[in-house]
């Protein structure tokens, strides 16, 4: 039996599971691992001995035990969100989420209308037949059920992967079968995000693919992706966006869930892809590693209730839980102008709870909620997390990947919005000096650059003019060129790089200029080559390390010591030869063997400092931090200078 399996049909988490598996000495990897059939029932026994077994009841038991009883399930005209649950054997926190999907947000302790209650049970899986709200008579023995403060919440998946391994498909596809298993009213509305409903639990699908509003949300710091479905087509394999899409996961330390798509076409090869994601580190469960690989088919809608089901379970891993009374917090996934809403964000809802006119910020956006619409296209008073929703009310349109959060007052949010724009006007463009560049193994320096340009024909005489400047021990690496403007993706990579960015006859998008100041990335603006190559070169001058050499300046004989203070010895010294300089380096000789090395701290003709002092004169010589002086000792003096 699988981990998994085993979770269900004691009524735990594979996370409980795999825990208390360790306790009786059996070491599992992941909730796909399987148990043997005697450490299965030597845990099921434990868990019986403790009290703690509760084996899984499913809907349709509880609806036959009804069907035995001849009264059904009475509910009277007052009941708490508690008893509910104690009547249909459900957690609390589980009816609570119910309610929160139907934007009613309740507590333990609240009453609930009886024509909800019963709602709510049939959506359950009750039999509407045997329901019925009571006369009033019945009475409900109070239950204590404890709540945590914390609710669980659903996960947020975004699909990546590289293009035309049929991510958008995918997403179509488990949006239509949410269509087909809910009445309640299909998914009509694209608003950047959508809901399903799988197993009475919920996954929140990012609906638009790929990287770049994954990259865009993290650049702002914004952690929406609880999980990465990453999209391999069975018949092309790995490929490079694959890989890059893999270096986010990792970067953000998302897990990743593999979906094999394309199985139904003859030359699919899903060895192959296992194989392949093996050498990206990403060995598959069935091979001995920890990645879920489920192998599907988008166009078929085959193997997508596995796919949603692996999702849950990673999910449980994750065990995500989130406070739904603070106020609302959330990201912009998704902004427009629309000709009779104006301007309208979608948002998902990642913490708290969010109402129809409250008083938000965003960025250096600021409003008020007029109108709530889910991706149902419904109009809702309240949304919790977990849930994209879309606003209309914002002053003008906020930036994709813009933290929302809703603020006690509407005077609030415009001083914490004029704030915001007063600091996003500071001017971006860094400037080159004290740019360190990376230095490689062996000493070599690499300058890292992007360049961006109007036209391809400037590009690459550009970029073959700036390699050469390259010198022995530093390179100058163009990591990335192209035409247009310079975007979010040119100062994520700039970032992670340490690179600068050269706009040649282009500027920044306002996005990136915000990204490239948070990350302290530099960006210059030129529209001429020659100023480029001059620039550039200047810097790689600056970063050549001179090679200096000591040379003999002068000598001098030390003929008196005078003792100034108790730490402080002047040297009456006679220069013997060439001159003897204020602050040069100084190393004393005795018997030709040197005692010391240091500087010439202080210099003296007669009672007055001097600079310098030439041969066959006298004067006094002060050395920094010299104790052991004695008459007879040379001083010589050096000066460093420049090699070649
Ligand atoms: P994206 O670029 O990753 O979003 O890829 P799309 O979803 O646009 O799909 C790219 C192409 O692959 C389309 O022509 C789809 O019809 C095709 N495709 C997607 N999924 C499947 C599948 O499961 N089987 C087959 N045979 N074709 C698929």
């Amino acid at each position: 039996m699988k981990a998994h399996e085993l979770a269900k049909k004691v009524g735990l988490s594979s996370k409980e599971v795999i825990k208390e598996l360790k306790k009786l000495g059996v070491s599992i990897k992941t909730h796909m691992s399987d148990v043997e059939d005697d450490a299965c029932n030597l845990f099921i026994e434990m868990l019986r001995e403790e009290g703690n077994l509760k084996e899984q009841k499913t809907v349709k038991k509880e609806k036959s035990s009804l069907d035995d009883s001849s009264d059904g399930l009475s509910i009277p005209s007052d009941i708490t969100v508690g008893q509910l649950a104690t009547m249909i054997n459900i957690s609390v926190s589980a009816l609570i989420k119910k309610l929160i999907e139907k934007s009613v947000f309740a507590t333990v302790n609240q009453m609930l209308k009886p024509e909800l209650a019963v709602e709510v049970a049939i959506e359950l899986g009750y039999d509407s037949n045997l329901i019925r709200i009571a006369d009033g008579k019945d009475v409900i023995a109070s239950t204590k059920i404890k709540t945590k403060g914390a609710f669980s919440r659903a996960p947020i998946v975004t699909v990546m992967g590289h293009v035309d391994h049929g991510k958008t498909c995918l997403l179509d596809a488990i949006r239509n079968a949410d269509i087909a298993g809910g009445e309640k009213g299909s998914i009509t509305q694209h608003i950047g995000a959508y809901k399903v409903n799988i197993n009475k639990r919920d996954v929140v699908f990012i609906d638009t693919p790929g990287h770049e509003a994954f990259t865009s949300m993290r650049a702002r710091g914004a952690h929406v992706t609880d999980i990465i479905v990453l999209v391999v087509a069975a018949d092309d394999g790995i490929m490079p966006q694959t890989i890059e899409a893999i270096n986010h996961a990792k970067a953000a330390n998302v897990p990743i869930v593999v979906a094999i798509n394309k199985i139904d076409k003859s030359d699919a090869d899903v060895e192959r892809v296992k194989q392949q994601l093996s050498e990206q580190d990403l060995t598959p469960e069935e091979w001995g590693g920890k990645t879920v690989c489920v192998e599907v088919s988008a166009i078929k809608k085959q193997g997508l209730d596995n796919l949603l089901e692996m999702l849950l379970l990673e999910t449980d891993m994750l065990e995500l839980t989130v406070d739904t009374s603070s106020p609302a917090k959330g990201t912009v996934i998704e902004s427009r102008i629309d000709k009779g809403k104006g301007h309208v964000a979608t948002v998902i809802i990642q913490e708290g709870t969010l109402r129809m006119g409250d008083a938000f910020i965003s960025g250096i956006c600021c409003g008020k909620v007029r109108a709530l619409i889910n991706d149902k296209g419904k109009r809702v008073y309240e949304v919790g997390p977990s849930t994209p929703v879309e606003i209309l009310g914002f002053s003008e349109a906020p930036e994709i990947g813009e933290r929302f959060l809703a603020v006690e007052s509407e005077k609030v949010a415009r001083e914490m919005s004029l704030k915001a724009e007063k600091h996003g006007k500071r001017d971006s463009t860094a400037d080159f000096s004290g740019l360190a560049a990376d230095v490689k193994d062996g000493g070599i320096k690499v300058v890292s650059l992007i360049v961006k340009g109007d036209v391809r024909g400037s590009i690459e005489p550009l970029c073959d003019s700036l390699e050469v400047l390259s010198l022995e021990k530093i390179k100058v690496n163009i990591i990335h060129s192209g035409i247009g403007s310079i975007n979010e993706s040119d100062v994520l990579l700039a970032s992670s790089s340490g690179a600068i960015i050269l706009g040649f006859g282009v500027h920044a998008e306002s996005g990136a200029l915000d990204i490239a100041e948070k990350n302290n990335v530099s960006i210059r603006y030129y529209s001429i080559i020659y100023e480029v190559v001059d620039n550039i070169k200047k810097l790689v001058e600056a970063l050549i390390e001179p090679e200096y050499k000591k040379v003999l300046i002068g000598k001098a004989e030390v003929r008196q010591i005078f003792k100034i203070s108790k730490t402080t010895l002047i040297c009456g010294s006679y220069v013997l030869e060439g001159n003897i300089k204020r602050n040069c380096v100084a190393t004393l000789t005795r018997e030709g063997k040197p005692v010391y090395q240091g500087k010439i701290s202080s210099l003296r003709r007669f009672k007055n400092d001097a600079k310098e002092v030439k041969a066959e004169l006298e004067c006094g010589i002060g050395l920094d931090n010299c104790k052991d002086v004695q008459e007879g000792d040379i001083i010589e003096a050096h000066v460093m200078e420049k090699k070649g």
